[in-house]
């Protein structure tokens, strides 16, 4: 049994917090094992405290994640979410870009889509996987000339996957700090990068991997969007050591609501997030049951989102996996409404 939900009633006829009287309470219910006084201080805390989500001025700004869809089925539920999201007003969607530029037709098409029929700003992800810099370059002009005007500038992961080894194309560019400048030869483009709370796999250590962030914000990038993480703490430890490394663009955490928990952990696993045993046990025996399971991620994506809130964060990035609903109840709770029509389809 949850100690919280026991605690509305019994905390009603004590007086004040942390109160003897709670804590005798606690002592006479038969089989209920609590281990310490701080531990009941805490639910006790938990037990009284305001609505997480009461009142909050919905003073964040959003941007949503897409992966470009592979069959006419997944282009209506794509567009179905992009729909759902436009009134949010997002800052900005943007696209991905598969594997070795599998995805370059549909990638191209979709965010051309999203520039040409909604008033949202649309970026593109671009890799540096198996392409020279002459085909990256070609590809960043007719985004340009498709009127996109931000990218989300990387280096890609080997067309192997995460974990081999990354060897760039003889003509290409070597890194995403490399893509960066290249980028911002071609056009005044908006740049973001991405970041590794966790640390990337590749690299030697934190300190390189910040130096890494940090030429590629020299080379004309000015947000990073983090890789996805599921404990407020490794944000705000990773966001100080950017600030102690004198990085002070914008570092915008990407949020994974978890719907799938065997492939979010293939995923973890691959690109060096750590999954906290507490989650594995928050989805364990929910594989067949999608829909408490999509309740349970709700709960948690919320509660991550509103801990970071609370740690003065005020960007977030949502990685949607095409699905509106998670993500539009989060803005939700965080206080964001549909606009005035703005930010919706043309
Ligand atoms: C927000 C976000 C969006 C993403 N979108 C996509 C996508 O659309 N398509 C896709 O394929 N992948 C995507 N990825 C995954 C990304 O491509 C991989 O994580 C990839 O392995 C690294 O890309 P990067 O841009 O971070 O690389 P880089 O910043 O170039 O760094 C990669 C590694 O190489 C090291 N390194 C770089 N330059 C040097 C140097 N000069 N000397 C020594 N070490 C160096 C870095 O420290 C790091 O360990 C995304 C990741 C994030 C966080």
């Amino acid at each position: 049994m949850a100690l919280a939900g026991l605690l509305p009633s019994l905390y009603r006829p004590c007086k004040g917090l942390p109160g003897s009287g709670l804590a005798e309470a606690f002592a006479t219910i038969q089989g209920l094992r609590v281990t310490t006084t701080s531990q009941e201080e805490r639910e006790a805390h938990t037990a009284k405290g305001e609505p997480l989500f009461a009142g909050l001025p919905g003073d964040i700004a959003v941007s949503f994640e897409f992966f470009p869809p592979k069959s006419e089925k997944m282009e209506l539920a794509l567009w179905n979410a992009i729909e759902t999201l436009a009134p949010l007003r997002p800052r900005f969607v943007s696209v991905t870009y598969g594997a070795g530029g599998s995805t370059r037709e549909r990638t191209h098409a979709t965010v051309a889509r999203i520039a040409r029929e909604t008033a949202i700003p649309a970026a593109a992800h671009l890799t540096c996987v198996e392409a020279s810099r002459a085909e990256v370059d070609e590809v960043a002009r007719e985004y340009w000339q498709a009127g996109v005007r931000h990218i989300v500038a990387l280096r890609g992961d080997p067309p192997a996957g995460p974990g081999t080894k990354f060897v760039p194309h003889p003509d290409g560019y070597a890194n995403a700090a490399e893509l960066v400048a290249g980028l911002s030869r071609i056009a005044p483009f908006e740049i973001s990068v991405a970041a590794y709370p966790e640390c990337h796999p590749d690299s030697a250590n934190r300190a390189a991997d910040l130096d890494n962030l940090k030429r590629k914000l020299d080379a004309g990038a000015v947000r990073a969007i983090t890789q996805f993480f599921f404990e407020p703490d490794t944000f705000f430890r990773f966001r100080d050591a950017a600030s102690a490394a004198r990085i002070d663009a914008e570092i915008v955490p990407g949020i994974m609501p978890v719907t799938s928990f065997a492939a979010v952990s293939r995923m973890s696993k691959l690109c060096g997030t750590a999954i906290p045993g507490w989650l594995a046990d928050l989805f364990e025996g929910l594989d067949e049951k999608p829909q408490a399971r999509e309740l349970v991620a709700a709960t948690l994506t919320a509660e991550l989102v509103r801990r970071l809130y609370a740690g003065d964060v005020r960007q977030f990035h949502f990685y949607t996996l095409n699905r509106a609903e998670l993500s539009y109840a989060i803005c939700h709770l965080l206080g964001v409404r549909p606009g005035d029509g703005q930010g919706g389809t043309k």
